[in-house]
């Protein structure tokens, strides 16, 4: 059984690892990508998915490398007299603080030298009956070559050229809102008195999960590994029309500076202070897509962004990845290569109607988030919200997640 993996981000990786604990000898990973290189900034991982981690082998690792969360705290600020509620606080969150890259590399260092292909873009593919051909263009000689496998692994992310093939008319859904983002380092210790005054505020950073309301906004803010303070901004706005197709459009100085002020008339002293220290703050512009029927075309399957892009509130996106990975390495597992069909077939199974449901649940929790729900819409009243409000922006309420698990 020879596998071709396309796509050498967190899906593609896992995979791989999932692929040989599965007993498959040959699996390759094609990645567009020329190198390994930092990128990105924080992300929340859950217990199931720290759970699969171990399994692979990476608990001390990722002990090592992450921060833990074990609150998860949504509160509301008035951007006039600065005053805050707390809306929700779970004491008894179970999540793991990791910054991208730390991840991705842990992955990577671990699979054998010759599995990832860097520089390998997937151009084409066709099926036949006994497998599948991919079409390959090597950045580095410019030429274009073919692969061969039994079975294709489509981890291509939200964009996946191997999702548009099966499903040419479903298009992104652009949410109403961008987010900033950055990571503020302060290991070298040169902004006591912000850090100071920011944690003042926010009182248990290092293991909490801070959600932060105001009009028509939200914050999120959290520590991680090496004291990096990794925030993120959701602003309601048109869809921007950037040329670049990145996760992490790096944006001008106006812009930046643009933000800077919006920041501190929504904001306290402290985020704003936070959000003007950081070099290099980007932009995400956020899209989701309608769940899909299926997930397996014959020898094709589909995982990761790929099969499901979705909002980052519910902090699904690299979670669904890493679960999805395991949950395909198992079934393969369990029915063997030669039953490879009915392997498929359970994966999907598993794993499309919950994180169909996880999807709508993170574009609700978005528009709830951003005041899209209320009446009128982009009102405030977090100040007056009921339990029952206050209640639905606990991450533990999301459904088919078990936080203990
Ligand atoms: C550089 C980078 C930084 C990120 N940083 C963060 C972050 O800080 N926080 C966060 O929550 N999420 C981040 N993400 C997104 C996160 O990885 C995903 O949302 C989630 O983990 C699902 O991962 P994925 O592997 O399915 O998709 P993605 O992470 O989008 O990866 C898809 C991969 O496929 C490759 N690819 C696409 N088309 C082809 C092709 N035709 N041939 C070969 N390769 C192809 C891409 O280069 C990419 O590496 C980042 C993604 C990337 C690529």
């Amino acid at each position: 059984m020879k596998v071709v993996v396309v796509g050498g981000s967190i899906a593609g990786l896992a995979c791989a690892h999932a692929l040989f604990a599965a007993g498959c000898k040959q699996v390759i990973v094609l990645e567009k990508a020329r190198t390994l290189k930092p990128a990105g900034a924080g992300l929340g991982l859950e217990p199931q998915t720290c759970k699969v981690l171990a399994e692979w082998d990476f608990h001390q690792q990722l002990m090592d490398s992450t921060l833990p969360l074990t609150i998860d705290q949504s509160q509301a600020t008035d951007s006039k007299s600065n005053a805050t509620r707390v809306l929700a606080r779970d004491e008894n969150f179970n999540y793991r603080a990791a910054h991208w890259s730390d991840l991705h590399k842990m992955l990577y260092d671990k699979l054998p030298r010759d599995t990832v292909h860097w520089g390998h873009e997937v151009v084409s593919f066709q099926q036949s009956e006994d497998g599948v051909r991919v079409e390959v263009k090597v950045a580095q000689t410019g030429q274009t070559v073919v692969v061969d496998g039994d079975l294709l692994v489509a981890a291509d992310g939200s964009m996946s050229l191997i999702r548009k093939h099966f499903e040419p008319h479903q298009h992104r859904r652009y949410l109403g809102y961008c987010a900033w983002r950055g990571v503020f380092d302060y290991s070298k210790n040169d902004s006591p008195e912000m850090i100071a005054s920011i944690k003042n505020v926010y009182p248990d950073l290092g293991k909490c999960l801070y959600f932060d309301f105001a009009k028509g906004s939200h914050f999120v803010l959290y520590e991680l590994h090496g004291k990096r303070l990794n925030w993120l901004w959701y602003v309601n706005q048109p869809e921007p029309h950037m040329k670049i197709n990145s996760l992490t459009t790096k944006v001008d100085k106006s812009t930046i500076e643009k933000m800077h002020e919006e920041a501190s008339e929504t904001w306290g002293p402290e985020l704003s202070a936070l959000m003007k220290a950081t070099s290099e703050p980007f932009i995400n512009v956020l899209y989701d897509r309608e769940p899909l029927k299926q997930f397996v075309w014959n020898h094709v399957v589909l995982v990761g962004d790929a099969a499901h892009p979705t909002s980052p509130h519910a902090n699904r996106s690299t979670n669904m990845s890493i679960i999805d990975a395991s949950v395909l390495g198992q079934s393969i597992a369990k029915w063997g290569f030669d039953k490879i069909s009915i392997a498929l077939a359970e994966y999907e199974s598993i794993r499309l109607p919950v994180t169909s449901q996880q999807v709508l649940y993170s574009r609700r929790l978005g528009l709830l988030k951003q005041g899209f729900l209320f009446d009128p819409p982009h009102s405030f009243p977090w100040f007056e919200a009921d339990a029952n409000l206050c209640d639905q922006l606990l991450q533990r309420n999301m459904p088919c997640f078990k936080s203990n698990s």
